[in-house]
């Protein structure tokens, strides 16, 4: 038995339609039904039939349902969730998936009083957004963080987690404070320095954009896909995780100094030992399973 049995999906695009079409896929019997805010994004969710159900309201959306998920810009999430309010069915869950956890979870139960929420947030996503975008294994093999807070009603947790597991994710529960301290250095820092890099280069007046793009291969190319990652979604997680992010970038700068200090000072030692490090952090992460050992700056390309 699926752990809920009609679910209802606010925001249609990457993650939205994503979590519509792995429903779809692993719990067939559970009716879906969904809304956006956007009626390009509703037209062009009835025509790729990721729902049984498309409504114009979030109201009609929820009505009955027993599982709502917001999968709308963090800094939507709050109005979002006050829009499905009047119409949410009293022993609903509701759930979303923003990227950052302890801004979404406060505006959660302001908007939602009462109401059985488990905020989380699937560590799985790409740099494209609308509801094209979205695939079915998307979830498969990747992390779901949830982040219940004292409200939570553990039942509601344990539905939640059941729900991600039946889409192929693994769950770990985390307090919200932390998973924001964690997805800063390991999502948020990574976006800044690639938006950074690419607007920079983009800058420059001795490099011509020609060249920036002939030679990209040489590295630039990797932080160009990360820096073509939605523009709203990202304003927006970084408004809401300020505080984490600012430390990390902090962290970051110190750090970035010292380097430049080595390159002054020609000393090759303090470089070495870095890239060992940070060689052997790849390693983990394809041991891990989190990515693949097939080289990269090296691929082919169709
Ligand atoms: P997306 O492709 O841009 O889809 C978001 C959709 O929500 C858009 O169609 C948007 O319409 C709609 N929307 C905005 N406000 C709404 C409202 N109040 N009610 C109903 N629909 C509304 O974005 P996404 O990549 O799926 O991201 C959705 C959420 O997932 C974000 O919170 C993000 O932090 C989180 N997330 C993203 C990733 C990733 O890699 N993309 C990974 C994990 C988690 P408009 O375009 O007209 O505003």
């Amino acid at each position: 038995m699926p752990p809920f049995a009609r679910v209802a999906v606010i925001g249609l695009g990457l993650i939205g339609s994503s979590v519509a079409r792995a429903v779809r896929q692993a719990m067939p019997t559970v009716r879906l039904t969904g809304h956006d805010a956007d009626a390009d994004v509703r037209t062009a969710a009835i025509r790729l039939d990721l729902c049984d159900d498309v409504a114009d309201t979030p109201g009609a959306a929820v009505t009955d349902a027993d599982l709502v998920i917001l999968c709308v810009p963090v800094g939507a999430i709050g109005a979002a969730a006050a829009e499905i309010a009047a119409d949410l069915p009293a022993d609903a869950v509701v759930t979303d998936v923003g990227s950052s956890k302890g801004s979404v979870a406060r505006s959660l139960a302001a908007a939602l009083p009462g109401v059985a929420i488990v905020p989380a947030h699937p560590v799985a996503g790409t740099e494209r957004s609308g509801p094209e975008a979205g695939f079915a294994s998307l979830f498969q093999g990747r992390w779901c963080i949830l982040t219940p807070t004292t409200g939570s009603p553990p039942e509601a947790v344990e539905r939640v987690s059941a729900f991600w597991r039946r889409l192929g994710a693994e769950v770990e529960l985390m307090d919200p404070d932390h998973h924001d301290r964690v997805l800063a250095v390991t999502s948020h820092l990574p976006h800044l320095i690639a938006y950074t890099i690419v607007g920079t280069a983009s800058d420059l007046e001795e490099v011509t954009r020609s060249e920036v793009i002939k030679y990209s291969a040489g590295g630039f190319r990797d932080f160009t896909r990360i820096a073509a990652s939605d523009p709203t979604m990202w304003r927006d997680v970084f408004l809401s995780n300020r505080e984490a992010v600012l430390d990390m970038l902090q962290r970051f700068s110190e750090d970035l100094s010292a380097l430049q200090r080595a390159i002054r000072w020609g000393d090759g030692d303090t470089l070495h030992d870095l890239f060992t490090r940070t060689r052997a952090v790849r390693r983990s992460i394809v041991e891990q399973g989190q990515d693949d050992a097939r080289e990269d700056f090296g691929r082919s390309h169709p």
